[in-house]
């Protein structure tokens, strides 16, 4: 019994929280859900409560945690329930959590994944956003925390699967490493004429071809500041300059990334696009588990193709790739910068083609510094969306 891993489920009720949780519910024999959490889903929070019967659960709005602990006392159930922020870095540092899926959308997600480097867990990281905004910090603390992590992206998740363990001690140039291929399927729209994009719709930015995500994401691979993202995070992950990064659209998503060594073999890791692979692989990791996935049948796929991304048609690639050389806070800002902007574009207050707009005139108005501290990054943070804001609504009502 007491040899199961305990897991805390930061944003369970997430895309990526609720395959993780098909995942665990198939090896009950190996792993225990120690904590749930979401923002203020109190509906959602509390099924996967009555399933899954942890030991603790957050809301992160005060007001819902409120209705949850009321929801699960009248059904007899004894679930300690938490709140907010300090609720969150409290269940990711749990002394029964063996593993922490950091799967919060945003900065939101930082400091509760910090938390989790710094108790020393095994941190399989899907919240990219905490890793881009605060790369330096965030390796420094997996280093002396002595914590494990393990990407969850599918990219990410692939280079790692293609690279030989001691490269996380040794470094790429001592395993034979030239490049990272990341793959991306460039999203909706690739093959959008340049003149329709202003005018695509929320619905058609969020319908992504080949994986079903959370609304942020999708909107992040239809502009590609999702591959932009991953960029950064490859760098921090893998300790690769962005010169030794490279971005290929892949339409099909069947190869997940691939790494290119110095003898001219390229390792490639393949699947169907299913988040539950890599999921299952960072919590097996270095066995395998069983993820519920189908398995690929080679005689079906349709062929594949690849192609350079097209930075005209996707300038956040290129803001990102930027914003990676400048360094500093300058991932920081791009990611806030960002983050603003698709909100914006949820709300249907600025158009598809102005998030590129908001980030690059962030990036022109913030100045950069070093990354110092905590406090340095969320004063970034802050005041690059101090700036996207004021300039969102300086364009919407000039109109
Ligand atoms: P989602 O929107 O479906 O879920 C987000 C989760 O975070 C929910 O549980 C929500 O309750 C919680 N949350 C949102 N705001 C919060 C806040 N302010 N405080 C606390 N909790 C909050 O998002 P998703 O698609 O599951 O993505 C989660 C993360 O994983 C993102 O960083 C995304 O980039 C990354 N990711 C997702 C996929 C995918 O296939 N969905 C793939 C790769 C990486
Ligand atoms: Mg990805």
């Amino acid at each position: 019994m007491s040899a199961r891993i305990g897991v805390t489920l930061l944003g369970s009720t997430g895309s990526i929280g609720v395959s993780t949780l098909d995942v665990l519910r198939r090896h009950a024999d190996g792993f225990r859900v120690v904590a749930l959490t979401a923002h203020r889903d109190v509906e959602g929070l509390f099924q996967q409560c009555v399933e899954f019967d942890p030991a603790y659960a957050v809301m992160a709005d005060v007001d819902a945690a409120e209705h949850l602990r009321d929801r699960l006392q009248a059904a007899g159930r004894a679930v300690e329930v938490l709140a907010g922020m300090t609720g969150l870095e409290q269940v990711a540092a749990l002394p029964e959590t063996g593993y922490v899926m950091a799967a919060i959308v945003g900065a939101a997600g930082l400091l509760p994944t910090l938390a989790a480097a710094r108790a020393g867990k095994r941190v399989l990281l899907a919240n990219k956003e905490a890793l881009v905004m605060a790369g330096p910090l965030f390796m420094a603390a997996v280093h002396e925390y002595g914590a494990e992590l393990l990407p969850i992206d599918s990219e990410h998740n692939a280079v790692f699967q293609c690279l030989p363990s001691h490269f996380m001690t040794a470094g790429l140039d001592a395993v034979g490493v030239r490049r990272i291929l990341l793959t991306g399927s460039g999203g909706p729209f690739r093959t959008t004429p340049l003149e329709f994009l202003s005018a695509v719709t929320l619905d058609q930015a969020c319908a992504h071809p080949n994986w079903r995500m959370g609304r942020k994401i999708s909107v992040d691979s239809a502009t590609m500041m999702n591959k932009g993202l991953e960029v950064i995070e490859a760098h921090w992950l893998f300790g690769a300059p962005p010169s030794r990064i490279e971005v290929v659209v892949h339409p099909q998503s069947v190869i997940h990334s691939m790494v290119e060594y110095e003898d001219g073999s390229v390792l490639a890791q393949l699947g169907n696009p299913d988040m539950r692979t890599p999921i299952a692989h960072a919590l097996a990791w270095p066995q395998r588990l069983a993820s519920g996935v189908a398995f690929l049948d080679f005689t079906r796929l349709a062929p594949l193709e690849f192609q350079e991304p097209d930075l005209v048609r996707f300038p956040c690639l290129r803001l990102a790739f930027a914003a990676l050389e400048v360094g500093g806070t300058a991932p920081t800002i791009l990611n806030a910068a960002n983050e603003v902007a698709v909100q914006a574009f949820l709300e249907q207050r600025i158009r598809f083609t102005a998030i590129a707009a908001v980030v690059r005139h962030t990036l022109e108005q913030v100045s950069t510094h070093a990354v110092a501290s905590l406090e340095a990054i969320l004063a970034a943070d802050a005041l690059a969306r101090a700036t996207a804001t004021e300039w969102i609504i300086a364009q919407t009502s000039e109109v």
